[in-house]
């Protein structure tokens, strides 16, 4: 019988986890799971944990979901693999039929890839590689807001405003402008988080003015800027976003790869500002956080621009796992699960009895910016602890709880199924940890 203790040294001596300094794990222990069942992880002695960041933002419908695991059982015994070049299979073609249905109006074209930074990838360079075959070969700048996420590689980095992830690498990133971000919290006294947004967006315009013809496109999280600490903002500065990269012929790439699959309340983010993108990225909770999965949507006008007779033209990039089967199956059982349970709207009962409860913890002298956009909440703790991320995380494990801070921010992205009694427990921890840290 295997036991906690001889996975964990296991782990660290044979697996360089992600990030992550290794050597914190000589005090701080692994958490080592065993299996998982809705919103909770086991470890394999009986411990269990409420997976309240879904694992990294992936899990929407729990873990090991029966409806999930007999679709991937089915498609099992079908199709595990084949190559997306020069192949084609029934999963990868009703996914990408049903997300045109479902995405803002246009996108009509799924480009396939294993992970979000990839799709970052995939949109910056088909982007610029638009241009390029639309007779504009200087445009081949990117702009990004501040405290940005795209991914990690190094495309992807370029258009990331996280000085942590990025400095180490700043002789290998292309440079590239960010633009103020609308977070709400940096408005000034009295200034509505919508007029922020917009005067946000006057600056965005001067950029645009002066750069336009250098740049491709302008890559955006909307409505939550999630790696940077869940910086919320309004959706006015989307659309106003969206005028301005039409009337300068830039680019719009919609990074809904965090708050896409109805994290913000809607579908899809880009639907409260009544836009359409570009591009649009989707991965994390596409699969029901089962398997790795990317897709970046577009509209005929990108896509006619590489269709051609000239090989050269077209969109040569491709991953070994591009469209897996598997993966397109967990993305279809998530969809159904969407529709047969009318998850959004059961999502807004959810979110308002969570608001309600919450009222002690909005209300707690310590917390500041309680803030909320549809399955994700977050705040501030005023805490004299400098480590307080990984303090809390710790104190939380042993209150049954996984929370993932970032700096100074809690925040909580739980798996949807998540239920009342689950929330009042989740609520009442949380409590009881910001009490013996501030
Ligand atoms: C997580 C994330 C990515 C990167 O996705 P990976 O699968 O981790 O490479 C990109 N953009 C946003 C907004 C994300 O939250």
């Amino acid at each position: 019988m295997p036991n906690n203790a001889d996975l964990l040294s296991r782990s660290r001596a044979a697996v360089w986890h992600p990030c992550t300094q290794m050597k914190r794990h000589e005090i701080l222990p692994l958490v080592p799971i065993a299996h998982g069942n809705g919103v909770w992880l086991y470890d394999q002695e009986g411990g269990r944990f409420l997976d309240a960041v879904s694992s990294w933002w992936v899990n929407l419908f729990g873990h090991c979901n029966p409806r999930i695991n007999a679709a991937l059982i089915d498609q099992l015994g079908k199709l595990e693999h084949v190559m997306l070049a020069g192949f084609t299979h029934e999963p990868v073609v009703q996914l990408s039929e049903r997300l045109a249905q479902l995405a803002p109006a246009g996108l009509g074209h799924c480009f396939y890839a294993s992970d979000g930074a990839s799709a970052t990838e995939i949109a910056l360079k088909m982007s610029a590689h638009f241009w390029r075959n639309s007779g504009q070969p200087d445009k081949t700048d990117f702009i990004s807001l501040q405290n940005s996420y795209h991914g990690e590689t190094l495309g992807a980095l370029s258009v990331t405003d996280v000085a942590l992830f990025k400095d180490a690498y700043g002789a290998l990133i292309k440079h590239n402008a960010t633009l103020p971000s609308p977070d709400w919290r940096d408005a000034a006294q009295g200034e509505s988080a919508a007029h922020y947004a917009l005067r946000c967006a006057t600056e965005l315009e001067a950029h645009l003015q002066q750069h336009h013809q250098h740049i491709a496109a302008f890559i955006i999280e909307p409505l939550v800027q999630g790696a940077a600490g869940m910086a919320m903002y309004h959706p006015a500065y989307l659309s106003r976003a969206r005028a301005l990269c039409n009337h300068y012929h830039v680019h719009l790439i919609a990074d809904e790869i965090a708050v896409g699959m109805g994290r913000t309340g809607t579908l899809f983010a880009c639907e409260q500002a009544a836009i359409s993108p570009d591009f649009l990225l989707l991965s994390k909770g596409i699969t029901g956080g089962y398997l790795p999965l990317s897709v970046v949507m577009t509209h005929d006008i990108i896509y006619q621009a590489f269709y051609a007779d000239d090989v050269a033209r077209g969109f040569l990039h491709s991953h070994s796992y591009t469209g897996n089967p598997l993966a397109c199956r967990a993305a279809l059982a998530t969809l159904d699960i969407f529709a047969e349970d009318d998850v959004l709207r059961v999502n807004r009962g959810k979110a308002d009895y969570f608001n309600h409860i919450a009222a002690p913890l909005r209300d707690h002298p310590k917390v500041k910016h309680f803030r909320n956009s549809g399955m994700i909440w977050a705040f501030e703790v005023d805490s004299p602890h400098a480590d307080f991320a990984q303090r809390c995380f710790s104190l939380a494990l042993q209150h049954e709880i996984l929370l993932r801070p970032m700096g100074n921010t809690v925040y909580f992205m739980p798996p949807y199924v998540i239920s009342e009694a689950e929330m009042d427990l989740l609520l009442a921890r949380t409590l009881l940890v910001i009490e013996q840290l501030s």
